[in-house]
């Protein structure tokens, strides 16, 4: 079992348990040239946790990528997107930017990239470096 970089930030959401499908569809997270899913549960507990506090629609550029897919993207060899620990959201401007990234933090997403300019990169991959932004 992996285990999270330890988080000390606050704690997401204590709110009653949620439907935890309903900001995102499975389709909408899969690999867009295969239809694979895998998406690591404590991955996705921030991302929808990250929606909720940001408060706005999450348009899923890029969820899981098989290898291929990946390749084909120009995506890096130890993606974090290829084990389910990524998605990417697009953004519509500098201000989507500054919620997304603000809400993300906040919910203990430990990597964050915005140097794709139109979308955010969300990552909590316990292999990789945490606390993170770039
Ligand atoms: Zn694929
Ligand atoms: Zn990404």
């Amino acid at each position: 079992m992996t285990s999270l970089p330890q988080w000390d930030g606050p704690i997401y959401w204590q709110g009653p348990e949620l439907d935890m499908w309903k900001f995102f569809t499975p389709k909408e997270l899969a690999c867009r040239c295969c239809g694979k899913l895998l998406i690591q549960e404590p991955f996705y507990d921030r991302l929808v946790a990250c929606r909720i506090v940001a408060g706005i629609p999450f348009i899923v550029n890029s969820g899981f990528r098989c290898l291929v897919h990946n390749m084909n993207e120009g995506g890096s060899k130890s993606s974090s997107h290829m084990f389910g620990w990524a998605a990417d959201i697009a953004i519509g401007g500098s201000r989507d930017r500054y919620i997304i990234v603000n809400a993300a933090m906040s919910v203990g997403i430990t990597t964050i990239e915005v140097l794709g300019g139109s979308w955010v990169h969300l990552s909590a991959d316990p292999r990789k470096d945490s606390r993170i932004l770039f």
